[in-house]
């Protein structure tokens, strides 16, 4: 690993530092909002922002209203966003449909869609999911059925998360029934606005309505919204998910570690505070050296996209070992709180233990979505240590 960094990425560092401190709307952060997706709908200035400057899409080409910012350029952009506790471009738009449209799209396609998701005007969901179909999604049953220029969609997806802020959902829908399973899929672009296209939302545990249940009901579907060629979908779903654990989450743990440090400091144990605790002391110590290993991991892969390597199989190591770091953070934070954590759902929390409740709520999702940990370890178990499949 080489943590130098040359001339110009050391300029282009100070550059996004400087704007991003003079342009990030801190006066406006509600330090108790930690609804997720809800935030970043077409009214959320950061992001505004963001797209009118060109770094929304961050990771796209100029062409398609993107940064054209370098692979290593992005690292940097994203590592200063993170540092300076500015929100880090996310969404189903950016991070998934947008780099699958370059892929697969027609030409009309990604003039169509490609400006507005990088100017943040359309807002995009997921439909894959649906009650049968998680981690075996291939046995999805949602149903398209060609009739001349449309389809006509039946079926139902749920978990689809931002869904009530959502202009279009891109879906996995089954066209051929015989055969392999994965052969009769296809990719279609629906507008939620769509008559018979109905959404539900689902309680949380913290409260929020932050994904849905979306119902269709001989939902017409214009045939030139599909993504590549009917029944060959699941080249597109395969592609896609790529891009999703390229997305995932940016959260700094060296942070979390110090809020929690904070935390203990400030409630009182056995005529000391949480933080005099020779055992907590041990236990939050070995989750910052796990916090630490994992930095080091990623300058490695840093390293590796700086001289224009593909990144190796860190990334997949680093989604299991980063949620489940995570959720220890979590839990050992709400344990420093002890039963003053109850009483997070009234806000009577100051803004940092609430934050720390909250993000624990939303902390046990990190094992799931994205593929999860149990299907993350299987393909490691396949992929880099070579075990046999079933
Ligand atoms: C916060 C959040 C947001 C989400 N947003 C979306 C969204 O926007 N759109 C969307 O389509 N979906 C979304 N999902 C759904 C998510 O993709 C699924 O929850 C996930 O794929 C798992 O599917 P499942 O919930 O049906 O669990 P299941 O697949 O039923 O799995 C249940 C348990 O069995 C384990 N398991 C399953 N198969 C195996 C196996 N072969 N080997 C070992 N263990 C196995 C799993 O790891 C899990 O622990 C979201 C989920 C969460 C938590």
């Amino acid at each position: 690993m080489d943590m130098r960094e040359p001339a110009e990425i050391v300029s282009f560092r100070k550059e996004v530092r400087d704007w991003v401190k003079a342009n990030y709307p801190y006066e406006k952060a509600d330090p108790y909002n930690y609804a997720g997706h809800e935030r970043h709908g077409k009214d959320s200035v950061w992001f505004g922002k963001l797209g009118r400057k060109g770094w929304l899409a961050f990771r796209w080409p100029v062409e398609w209203g993107g940064s054209g910012f370098t692979p290593p350029q992005q690292l940097v952009y994203v590592d200063e966003l993170v540092k300076a506790g500015a929100d880090v471009p996310r969404g189903f738009g950016i991070t998934m449909i947008g780099p699958l449209l370059f892929q697969f799209g027609t030409d009309a396609q990604k003039r169509r869609f490609l400006p507005a998701i990088a100017r943040n005007e359309e807002i995009w969901c997921q439909g894959y999911s649906e009650p049968n179909a998680g981690s075996d999604l291939a046995s999805l049953q949602t149903k398209a059925e060609l009739r001349g220029d449309h389809f006509l969609v039946n079926g139902q997806k749920i978990w689809t998360s931002g869904a009530g802020i959502a202009d279009w959902i891109f879906c996995l829908v089954r066209t051929r029934s015989e055969g392999k399973r994965q052969q009769g899929i296809s990719f279609l672009l629906i507008d939620m606005k769509s008559p018979g296209l109905s959404i539900k939302p689902i309680k949380q545990i913290d409260g929020g309505s932050g994904f849905y249940e979306t119902h269709f009901d001989e939902v017409k579907v214009p045939a030139d919204q599909i993504v590549g060629k009917i029944n060959e979908g699941w080249t597109m779903a395969k592609a896609l998910l790529g891009h999703e654990r390229a997305g995932a989450s940016h959260i700094d743990l060296g942070q979390l570690a110090q809020r929690i440090r904070t935390i203990a400091r400030q409630h009182a144990l056995d005529g000391g505070t949480v933080m005099d605790d020779s055992e907590f002391r041990m236990r939050l110590a070995g989750l910052e050296m796990d916090a630490d290993c994992m930095q080091y991991t990623r300058y490695r892969l840093n390293t590796a996209v700086m001289q224009g390597k593909a990144p190796g199989h860190e990334s997949s190591i680093m989604k299991v070992f980063q949620s489940e770091t995570l959720q220890k953070m979590f839990d050992l934070g709400l344990e420093a709180m002890g039963p003053d954590a109850m009483a997070w759902y009234d806000k009577r929390l100051p803004p940092e233990e609430y934050a720390v409740v909250m993000q624990m709520c939303y902390g046990r999702a990190t094992s799931i979505f994205s593929g999860s940990n149990e299907i993350q370890r299987n393909i490691m178990a396949k992929r880099v240590l070579g075990l046999p499949g079933d």
